[in-house]
C-alpha cells in the first residue's frame, strides 16, 4: 500500500546540473549555487570589505542565492527579492558553531524599478546572442573579474580588468591574466562583466537551484515502533563505538550516564534523518516564518541570539542550507574541508524597505554532534 502523503509548508531546493548557465543571469531572477553573484539590484552592490570574512579578513565567495519574493500588504517593493549567502573559502575559518566566515545580504525591488523590464525575460537564448545587451551589474560599476563583487582596484598594465582585492588580483594573474593581460587591448574586449574567466575554478561550482513542495508521510503513528527500534539500535551502535574508542578508560556506568545526555540529541538526529530520507538530495529547505529542521539538539539559538534587523524589527527563520550541498561544491570531502550540519538564514520579519541597497541578514551555523 502506498503511503499517504500531504504537502508540507516547506519547499525543498535541489541542484539542477543541466541548466544553460546563461539562464542564471540577473535578468532571469535565478536561484543558484556558486559562480559569481547574479546581483538583483544592479547598483550599490556590496564592497568586498562589507562581505569579508570576520576571521581572516579575506574575500568571501558566493555560496548560493535564493530568489524569494514575499507578499506584504500595501507594499510593492518586495516583488523581486533575493537573499545571497557568501562564505570564506579558507578551511581554517570554518569552525564549530562559528558564523563569522559567512555573510548574508538581502536585496529587493518593485516590479517597476530602475533596471529590469516589467515583461518576463525571453528564455530562448540563441547561441550567438550577446548577453551583454541585458541588464547586469557590470554596466553600473566595475566588478571583480574573479568573484563578481565590486571591483575598486584595476590591473595597472591593461587598465581594463578590475579586482575587489589584492588576493584576487594575484590569483587571477597566476590563473591566466599574466598571459591575457597584453591581449586585452583597446578593441573593447569585455572584461568587467566576466566574459573572460581564467579564474572561474576559484569559485564554487555553478548550478541552478530548483524548488518543489515537500511531501510528508501522513501515517506517522504507524512508524513509532520502528522509530524506537531504530533509536535503540543506533544507541547500541554508538555505545559499542565508544567502548572501542575508549579502551577501557571508562566503566559501563559512566557510559550509561553519557547515554542519557545524548538521547535528546539522538532523537533530534533521527528526526532529521527521517524527514530527509525520502528526498536525500535536498540542499535547501525554505519555510519563511517556520521552524528549521535541526540536525542536533545542541547549539540551537535562543530568541536573544538572533539579532534584530537594523530597522529594529525582529528576524524570522526563512530557509536553511543542508549538508548535502557540500557534495556539489567541488570540494574535497575526504580531507579537511568546509563543513556544516545546517546553515539557518534569518531575515527581517518585515523585509523592510531598502530601496536600491543591500542589507545584511543573519546566519546561524549548527554542526553535527559526536562527529556524525
Ligand atoms: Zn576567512
Ligand atoms: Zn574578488
Ligand atoms: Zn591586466
Ligand atoms: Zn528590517
Amino acid at each position: 500500500m502506498a503511503a499517504r502523503t500531504r504537502k508540507s509548508f516547506t519547499k525543498l531546493g535541489f541542484v539542477e546540473e543541466d541548466t544553460d548557465l546563461r539562464l542564471l543571469s540577473s535578468h532571469f531572477f535565478p536561484s543558484k549555487v556558486g559562480g559569481k553573484p547574479s546581483w538583483l539590484c544592479l547598483n550599490n552592490i556590496p564592497t568586498t570589505e562589507s562581505l569579508q570574512c570576520s576571521k581572516c579578513n579575506g574575500p568571501t565567495l558566493l555560496l548560493l542565492q535564493v530568489y524569494a519574493p514575499v507578499e506584504i500588504d500595501h507594499r510593492d517593493d518586495t516583488f523581486h527579492r533575493t537573499v545571497f549567502i557568501f562564505v570564506c573559502p579558507n578551511v581554517p575559518c570554518c569552525s564549530n558553531g562559528y558564523n563569522g566566515n559567512f555573510k548574508v545580504v538581502r536585496s529587493q525591488l518593485p516590479v517597476k524599478n530602475d533596471f529590469y523590464s516589467q515583461d518576463p525575460p525571453d528564455e530562448n537564448i540563441r547561441d550567438d546572442e550577446d548577453m551583454d545587451k541585458y541588464p547586469h551589474a557590470g554596466k553600473f560599476q566595475s566588478l571583480c573579474c574573479v568573484c563578481g563583487a565590486r571591483g575598486t582596484k584595476k590591473c595597472s598594465l591593461c587598465k581594463k580588468t578590475y579586482y575587489c582585492c589584492k588576493s584576487h588580483q594575484v590569483a587571477d594573474w597566476k590563473a591566466g591574466h599574466k598571459r591575457l593581460c597584453s591581449e586585452i587591448g583597446s578593441d573593447g574586449t569585455k572584461t568587467g562583466a566576466g566574459i573572460r574567466q581564467p579564474s572561474a575554478h576559484l569559485l564554487f561550482k555553478e548550478f541552478e537551484l530548483v524548488t518543489e513542495d515537500e511531501e510528508v508521510n501522513e501515517d506517522s503513528s504507524s512508524n513509532s515502533r520502528s522509530d524506537k527500534e531504530r533509536l535503540a539500535e543506533y544507541q547500541q551502535l554508538m555505545r559499542s563505538e565508544q567502548l572501542k574508542g575508549l579502551e577501557g578508560k571508562y566503566t559501563e556506568e559512566d557510559l550509561e550516564t553519557t547515554a542519557v545526555h545524548e538521547t535528546e540529541d539522538d532523537q533530534q538526529f533521527l528526526k532529521f534523518k527521517k524527514r530527509t530520507e525520502s528526498e536525500p538530495d535536498q540542499v535547501l529547505r525554505y519555510c519563511r516564518g517556520g521552524e528549521p529542521l535541526w540536525v542536533s539538539a545542541f547549539h540551537k539559538p535562543s530568541a536573544e541570539e538572533i539579532p534584530h534587523c537594523s530597522c529594529g524589527a525582529e528576524r524570522v527563520f526563512e530557509f536553511q542550507i543542508m549538508p548535502q550541498l557540500l557534495n556539489f561544491l567541488g570540494l574535497d570531502r575526504l580531507g579537511d574541508s568546509l563543513d556544516w550540519g545546517t546553515l539557518c538564514i534569518y531575515t527581517c520579519k518585515e523585509s523592510c524597505p531598502i530601496g536600491n541597497n543591500y542589507v545584511e541578514e543573519f546566519l546561524w551555523k549548527q554542526d553535527f554532534h559526536n562527529g556524525r
